[in-house]
């Protein structure tokens, strides 16, 4: 599953980056750096984070940013739209006020924004309430 992924992003395997990624799947929610740092043994700094900026610039996984709240990442959907670094992604950010934590959420359609003038590249909608764990 995991080699798979980074070949599908067309992405060089090496172990560092099968252990970042498998610290993504073992996640339902969004994560922060710093829970990354936690899960891994033994690493270094510059490396994670040229691993995370690659990982993103192929499309595997994204920044989230809550108001107010560190940045997070999630894994990308299989289908996400990576060309020229623009992520498409049908779902929604999902901040829950009890937990506080941070959820992908597929969602069957996304309101259609028509701005005329405007070039459209990435929509971005933000929910917050009540996570089903915490409600
Ligand atoms: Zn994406
Ligand atoms: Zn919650
Ligand atoms: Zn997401």
């Amino acid at each position: 599953m995991i080699t798979q992924l980074l070949k599908d992003k067309r992405l060089r395997l090496t172990s560092f980056r099968k252990e970042v990624l498998q610290v993504f799947m073992d996640n339902d929610k969004a994560i922060a750096v710093s829970d990354i740092e936690d899960a891994l043994n033994d690493f270094d700094r510059i490396t994670l984070y040229r691993t995370i900026k690659s990982f993103i610039e192929k499309g595997l996984i994204h920044e989230i940013v809550m108001p107010g709240d560190v940045k997070k990442l999630a894994l990308c959907a299989v289908d996400c739209n990576h060309e020229e670094g623009v992520h498409d992604h049908s779902h929604i950010h999902f901040q829950c006020k009890i937990c506080k934590e941070v959820f992908c959420v597929d969602v069957p359609s996304l309101p259609n924004i028509d701005l005329p003038g405007y070039q459209i590249d990435e929509v971005e909608i933000q929910v917050h309430g009540v996570c089903e764990k915490c409600k």
